[in-house]
């Protein structure tokens, strides 16, 4: 991708091409498409890679472990990341979640001891947001924390947690009784996930792995100083992090569309070439035309975001539209390859399942960090002023 790269920016992308072309581990990782432990700790040994090189959080501030750099710095180095088709970044909650929420709303000594742990890959996180029956509605939690001597203690159930099984701590979101009955009485904890009393259950996704799970919560001790920001200040903190995620996690993602494209692409010419010409009949060819304009929008509304949150912070309806437009962009582009390539794209054997992979991987994109309704409720409140009555869409208040 042509980003107009400044000269510095050129010298840093050949720099970090270089650096990757003598680190890149081989593949496959030790049980890659199994998910066993082997993977999880080879994962770790990259982002610690990653983390030696001077390539895990680029834009972090340099007294934290980062590298100070740009934002757009960033999402350049993500975008060859995933061009490269490297290892996928097993930090990716604590580096595009946590770790920013951390530098905005943390004390000193949370950002000290728990940043660098981040970037080296020490410490890998998942988020305790999600209940049972608070999702969208995410005011209807139950999970409460209760204020004990010099602590406090969780009781209650989250679901869908990434990285559930695998993950050293978690960013919890709980009712903290005793404040006012709202949004004010929330709190968001730095919980250990070794704490006694907390048990994951893993849950399958679609894609067949195990990457999610369900947490029960029973009597758990949390320390006062884990929780992040004032206590009752949970709300405003989570859908900070929020906004962070549905940001960070859009920025990275055009080279990776774009692979998928280029991919899809060089298929169907090898399909032409070697005399198959279902690929190219009109109807596959114009959808592949509308993948590849929708791919230059996206990358546009990257462009626009990174440079206007180089002078302010985005609002949280431009995060919105970014993950709005990218998740269901995803969605078109993987149906469209598996209309092109035909029915053997639905096979595991074929191309090693990834087609089926990314198509069953894409349905997650319009529920995760917020369902597709949810970012349409807060575009039409926030920026286009239509009311808040047009549908309660509480998880992005
Ligand atoms: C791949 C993936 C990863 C995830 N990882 C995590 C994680 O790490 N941590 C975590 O806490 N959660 C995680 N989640 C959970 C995710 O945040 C929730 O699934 C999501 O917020 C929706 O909540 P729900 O599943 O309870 O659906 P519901 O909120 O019950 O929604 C069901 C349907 O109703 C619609 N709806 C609900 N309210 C409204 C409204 N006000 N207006 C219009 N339509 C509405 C929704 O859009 C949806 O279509 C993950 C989900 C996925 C798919």
């Amino acid at each position: 991708m042509d980003w107009g790269l400044t000269e510095e920016e050129t010298q840093l992308r050949n720099r970090f091409l270089r650096w990757l072309a003598a680190n890149l581990p081989s593949r496959p990782l030790p049980e890659e498409g199994r998910d066993g432990i082997g993977y999880w700790q080879a994962l770790r040994q990259w982002q610690r890679r990653l983390f030696e090189g001077g390539w895990a959080g680029l834009s972090w501030p340099v007294r934290y472990g980062g590298q100070g750099a740009s934002e757009r710095a960033e999402a350049m180095i993500f975008g060859e990341l995933a061009a490269q088709n490297v290892p996928e970044r097993i930090g990716v909650i604590g580096e595009s979640l946590v770790g920013p929420t951390l530098i905005a709303e943390g004390s000193e000594e949370q950002r000290r001891f728990f940043l660098p742990r981040i970037l080296d890959g020490s410490h890998l996180w998942c988020q305790g947001f999600t209940e049972p029956e608070a999702g969208s509605d995410l005011q209807s939690l139950t999970t409460r924390a209760e204020r004990r001597g010099d602590g406090y203690v969780v009781e209650g159930r989250k679901i869908w947690t990434s990285y559930a099984a695998v993950a050293d701590w978690c960013l919890l979101l709980a009712k903290t009784p005793g404040g006012e009955a709202d949004r004010r009485s929330v709190s968001c904890f730095l919980v250990d996930m070794k704490s006694p009393g907390i048990a994951v259950r893993p849950i399958r996704r679609i894609t067949g792995d195990r990457r999610f799970g369900e947490l029960t919560f029973s009597g758990v001790a949390v320390p006062a100083h884990r929780v992040l920001g004032k206590p009752g200040e949970g709300w405003r903190i989570a859908m900070r992090a929020l906004e962070h995620e549905r940001i960070k996690l859009g920025l990275a993602l055009y080279e990776r569309f774009h692979a998928t494209l280029t991919e899809l692409i060089a298929k169907v010419k090898a399909a032409r070439d070697s005399g198959e010409t279902r690929a190219l009949s009109r109807g596959y060819r114009s959808k592949i035309a509308q993948a590849y304009a929708e791919l230059q929008v996206f990358r546009a509304h990257v462009w626009r975001v990174l440079s206007s949150r180089a002078e302010a912070p985005a609002s949280d309806f431009q995060s919105a539209l970014l993950k709005l437009f990218w998740s269901e962009m995803n969605q078109r582009l993987v149906q469209t390859a598996l209309a092109v390539l035909g029915d053997r794209a639905q096979l595991e054997t074929y191309d090693n399942g990834i087609w089926i992979h990314r198509y069953l991987r894409a349905r997650g994109d319009t529920i995760e960090a917020g369902t597709s309704e949810i970012m349409r409720g807060l575009i039409a409140r926030r920026a286009l002023k239509l009311g808040a009555d047009m549908g309660n869409d509480a998880r992005s208040c």
